[in-house]
């Protein structure tokens, strides 16, 4: 059992006027694998620098296991820290840098042994025990200083960035292999990145901080389809959300976006109920967001319904992916990226009529930039 709960924790830096994390309370389960994603400054790092006690709580209580920890040293927690340096003992072999921590604690030789091989299996380590980490690859050595935490058997994993370093290919790899390693040993992991495809991929839920403040905690498709504010529709899915200021009118149960200014558009939506936010939000000025992926093409329409709702746009660039086309567009002074079929036909100059699904439009209310559900 590992349960890590943060009550109302802040961190002012001494000498620092402003918070860097703000009265943040989160409650992480065992065996869960959680992200702290956000973008560079945030907070991410000194909140997982408090779970392990190398940064002092200013206030609010940090609980594993029912224990409170504001005041247990970090070597009494029970945690294991991965780094994006991971530094390991360059005069020490693979075997010596993993075992490292049991040899300190005088552990019996056949133990450590044993458990060097288990690791090292686990991590695909066997052939390189006796290497010194100068004669190893980048992705080598981070597994490497994985096995140095694992060996440990910690409650708590936390991982700050550990794969930065590496080229993208091999950060894929590792991804896939720290998921593999967690359903293997299933320990509890707070993991701390600002790439948002290594939050998608990588987390049971993720955590979204911005300003020291969280901002939404859900599992990766309700974060990406039910963002709870602008930042967080904004900050995952690449290439980003599009946004556009839109005047609001409702009809009976039909509501209509018309675009601002140059965006000379009027678009028609059939929400499966105009809730009562919306309503009172008739004329106003508002942010309406689109996903690249829920543009169309007129020769690739998903459902009649769409017919409806569209935006004139004007080709600005094309990139062909192979797979895709993402199309960048003009509307009006506005870019907008639409991610078409590979087989969509469009030129820079062009005019575009880009279809939008109704059904997957997003509302941000235009004094909170929190979403109005549509
Ligand atoms: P992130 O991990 O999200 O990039 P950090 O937690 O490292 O962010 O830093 C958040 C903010 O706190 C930054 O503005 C940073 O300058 C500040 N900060 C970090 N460490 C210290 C420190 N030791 N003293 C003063 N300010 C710090």
């Amino acid at each position: 059992m590992a349960e890590v709960r943060l009550e109302n924790i802040t961190k002012i830096y001494p000498g620092n006027e402003e918070y860097t994390v703000k009265e943040t309370s989160l409650t992480i389960k065992d065996k869960e694998f959680v992200v702290l994603v956000g973008p560079s400054g945030c907070g991410k790092s000194t909140m997982l620098r408090m779970v392990a006690g190398l940064e002092d709580i200013s206030s609010g209580e940090l609980i594993i296991d029912e224990k409170v920890m504001n005041d247990v040293q970090p070597k009494d927690r029970d945690i294991a820290m991965v780094f994006q340096n991971y530094a390991l003992y360059p005069h020490m072999t693979v075997a010596e840098n993993i075992s490292f921590s049991l040899r300190l604690k005088k552990v019996p030789k056949d133990v450590i042994d044993q458990k060097v091989k288990e690791v090292s299996s686990m991590l695909g380590l066997d052939e390189l025990l006796q290497r010194k980490p100068k004669a190893m690859s980048g992705g080598q050595r981070q597994r490497v200083a994985l096995g140095r935490a694992i060996i440990r058997e910690p409650k708590v994993f936390l991982m700050d960035e550990p794969l930065s370093n590496l080229d993208a290919k091999l950060r894929g790899q590792m991804r896939a292999e720290i998921l593999k390693i967690h359903q293997k040993i299933q320990n509890t992991v707070i993991y701390v990145t600002h790439d948002q495809v290594e939050a998608m991929t990588m987390g049971d839920r993720i955590v979204i901080l911005n300003g020291g403040v969280i901002q939404q905690v859900d599992t990766p498709t309700e974060v990406y389809n039910n963002p709870s504010n602008k930042f967080v529709a904004g900050f995952m899915g690449s290439p980003p959300m599009n946004f556009l200021n839109v005047t609001l009118e409702v009809q009976g149960d039909e509501l209509y976006l018309k675009g601002k200014g140059e965006e000379d558009f009027s678009m028609h939506v059939s929400p499966k109920k105009v809730t009562d936010k919306l309503k009172s939000l008739v004329g106003r000025e508002l942010t309406l967001g689109i996903r690249p992926e829920d543009i169309y093409d007129k020769s690739n329409l998903k459902a009649q319904d769409m017919q409806d709702s569209s935006i004139l746009a004007k080709v600005d660039i094309v990139e062909p992916l192979g797979a895709e086309l993402y199309v960048h567009l003009k509307v009006g002074s506005n870019a907008m990226v639409g991610r078409v079929a590979a087989n969509v036909v469009a030129n820079p100059g062009d005019s575009f009529q880009a279809f939008i699904d109704p059904e997957k439009i997003h509302i941000f209310h235009p004094d909170t930039e929190e979403r109005v559900s549509v």
